[in-house]
C-alpha cells in the first residue's frame, strides 16, 4: 500500500463519478442560459474575515468547519466552506451593482469543510449554485427554487420535496427571538449541550436540532410563522402562491432556519421524499432522507453587511456527490461511453509502427478502437480483446505488414478476411454500423 493517502474525507474522482459530474454541469449551463445565468467562478481560497463576517462567527460552518491558514506573507486565508459570500464579495468589488438588476450568477466548483467524513458528507465535495442579486420580489425566491427543482428534474430524480420556511427579517425576527428565548429558557434543562450554547448565541438554531430531547422541547415552541410582521407574511404568502401556481410540490416546515446568519425571510431545502403518497402542499413536514440536496434562501442583509449598498438578493446551493449518489442509487446510469467495438492487434516492430499510424486514421473517422501496444503476443492481445467483448480484431503481423493487408478477425467464429489496409478504416465503417 502507498504510503500516502488522500486526506480523511476528501477522495479521488474517476472518471465514473465524473460523468456524472460532468452531466449535471451541463443541465445547470442549459438551465442557466435560459434563465438568463451568467457563470462565475471565484476563488477557492478568501479572506477568513468573509465568512466569519458573512456566514456568521456564531454558525456551525464557522465555529467549526472552515480548514484556514495564515499565509506566508501573513494573510489569514480559508478554503471556501459555501459559495454566496465569495459571490456577494465579488458582486461589491466588481461594482457589479451599477448593472440592471437583478444581477443573476451561477457557479459549479468544490467546497471544503471540516466534518466527520459518511455517507453524503465529505471534507470537499462541489456544489453548484444560483444567486439572484438585487431582487426583492418574491417571484425571485420562486424562480431560485424552480431552477433547482428544474435541474434536479432533468437530472432524473423524481419524488423531491422542497421544504419552506420564512424566518422573517429585522423588523420582526428580533421579538419573535425573545418569545422564543423566553420560552426556550424555561426548558433549559431539558437541551443538549450545543443548544445551551446556542441559547445564548443563536437561539433560532435550536428549532432545527436534531437530538430527540431538544426536538420535544422545540414541538412546543412558538412558531415564527405566526409572528411575521405584514411585509414579511405577504412576502412569503406570495412565494408559495407562485409556488403552487408553477405546482411545485413543498411543505411548510416551520422549525427550517437553516445553519447560516445571512438569511431573511424565505428559506428552503430539497429533500427526496420517501414517502411520496401525500398530497402536495401540505402543512406537515414530511418523511424525508436526513441530508438535504440543496440548501438557500433570501439574504437581504448579506451585501450591506459586507460593505455593499442595501441590497436583496437570494440563491441556493445543491451538493453534486448527493446528487450524483442518488442518481447512482436509481441505477439510471447516464450511459456509458462510447464502447470499442474493434481492437486493433500487432505483432513484431513494422506492425507496430503501421498500427499506430492506423490508430489515428480511425480516431480521425470518429472510430473507437482498443489496443494493447505495450503488447507483443498476439494470444495476450486476443485474450485482452475476448475479455473487453470486442466483436473484431484487426491483426498486423509482419508479413500483412509487408504486404500493406490486414487481418479482420471475427472473435464469435473466428473467421478471418484479408483486406489491403487502405481499405480497413472503411470496411470497419460499414461492419460497425450493421
Ligand atoms: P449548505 O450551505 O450547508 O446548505 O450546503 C449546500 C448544499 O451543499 C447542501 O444542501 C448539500 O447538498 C451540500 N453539502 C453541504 N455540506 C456538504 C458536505 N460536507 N458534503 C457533501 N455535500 C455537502
Amino acid at each position: 500500500m502507498s504510503k500516502f493517502q488522500s486526506p480523511t474525507g476528501m477522495g479521488d474522482l474517476f472518471e465514473e463519478d465524473l460523468k456524472y459530474f460532468q452531466k449535471i454541469e451541463r443541465v445547470c449551463q442549459e438551465m442557466a442560459d435560459f434563465y438568463g445565468f451568467q457563470r462565475i467562478e471565484t476563488p477557492i481560497l478568501e479572506e477568513t474575515g468573509l465568512f466569519v463576517k458573512g456566514t456568521g462567527v456564531t454558525t456551525d460552518v464557522v465555529q467549526k468547519q472552515m480548514f484556514s491558514f495564515r499565509t506566508r506573507g501573513g494573510d489569514q486565508l480559508t478554503l471556501r466552506p459555501e459559495g454566496t459570500p465569495a459571490i456577494v464579495r465579488a458582486y461589491i468589488q466588481h461594482g457589479m451593482q451599477s448593472l440592471p438588476k437583478p444581477v443573476k450568477l451561477w457557479y459549479f466548483g468544490p467546497f471544503f469543510r471540516y466534518e466527520r467524513p459518511q455517507a453524503g458528507r465529505y471534507r470537499q465535495f462541489y456544489s453548484f449554485g444560483f444567486e439572484s442579486l438585487g431582487g426583492g420580489a418574491p417571484v425571485i425566491d420562486a424562480q431560485i427554487i424552480q431552477i433547482f427543482y428544474n435541474i434536479l428534474k432533468t437530472l432524473g430524480i423524481r419524488n423531491l420535496i422542497v421544504e419552506i420556511n420564512s424566518i422573517g427579517d429585522s423588523q420582526c425576527r428580533p421579538y419573535f427571538k425573545k418569545s422564543l428565548v423566553s420560552y426556550l429558557r424555561s426548558h433549559r434543562a431539558s437541551l443538549c449541550s450545543d443548544c445551551k450554547r446556542r441559547l445564548r448565541e443563536n437561539p433560532l438554531r435550536i428549532l432545527d436540532c436534531k437530538q430527540e430531547k431538544c426536538q420535544r422541547v422545540v414541538r412546543g415552541a412558538p412558531q415564527i410563522l405566526d409572528h411575521l410582521c405584514k411585509d414579511c407574511h405577504d412576502h412569503f404568502k406570495n412565494v408559495l402562491e407562485f409556488l403552487e401556481e408553477l405546482e411545485l410540490p413543498y411543505s411548510l416546515n416551520p422549525y427550517l432556519v437553516r445553519g447560516l446568519d445571512y438569511y431573511t425571510r424565505t428559506v428552503f431545502e430539497f429533500f427526496k421524499d420517501s414517502n411520496p403518497s401525500t398530497t402536495p402542499a401540505s402543512p406537515v413536514p414530511k418523511q424525508h432522507s436526513k441530508d438535504a440536496l440543496v440548501g438557500g434562501g433570501r439574504y437581504d442583509g448579506l451585501i450591506k453587511l459586507l460593505g455593499g449598498k442595501e441590497t436583496p438578493a437570494c440563491g441556493g446551493a445543491c451538493g453534486v456527490e448527493r446528487v450524483v449518489n442518488l442518481i447512482k442509487s436509481k441505477q439510471k446510469g447516464i450511459g456509458k461511453g462510447l464502447e470499442a467495438k474493434i481492437f486493433l492487434a500487432q505483432v513484431g516492430q513494422l506492425p507496430k509502427r503501421k498500427a499506430l499510424k492506423l490508430f489515428e486514421e480511425f480516431r480521425r473517422a470518429r472510430i473507437k478502437l482498443a489496443a494493447s501496444f505495450d503488447k507483443d503476443s498476439l494470444s495476450t492481445q486476443l485474450k485482452i480483446a475476448d475479455k473487453l467483448k470486442i466483436p473484431y480484431t484487426l491483426i498486423l503481423g509482419q508479413k500483412e505488414a509487408l504486404r500493406e493487408e490486414i487481418i479482420i478477425r471475427e472473435m464469435a467464429s473466428g473467421k478471418q478476411k484479408i483486406v489491403p489496409i487502405k481499405r480497413i478504416v472503411r470496411e470497419m465503417k460499414k461492419k460497425i454500423k450493421k
